[in-house]
């Protein structure tokens, strides 16, 4: 039941989900970004949060 935050890629702009979990365990760039691998094209980058599909 663990909450998930979307991001969106900046390197090719796929949308993924990661849990809140997950995100603790990651560098953060002071609360503005999280470092993590685009499951998509596999590129590690500083990944803002993106607002939900229904807000
Ligand atoms: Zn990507």
């Amino acid at each position: 039941m663990a909450r998930k935050q979307r991001f969106r890629c900046p390197h090719c702009g796929h949308f993924f989900q990661v849990s809140e979990f997950s995100i603790a365990l990651r560098p953060h760039l002071g609360g503005r970004g999280v470092y993590l691998r685009c499951p998509d094209c596999h590129t590690a980058n500083w990944m803002l949060p993106a607002p939900p599909l229904f807000p």
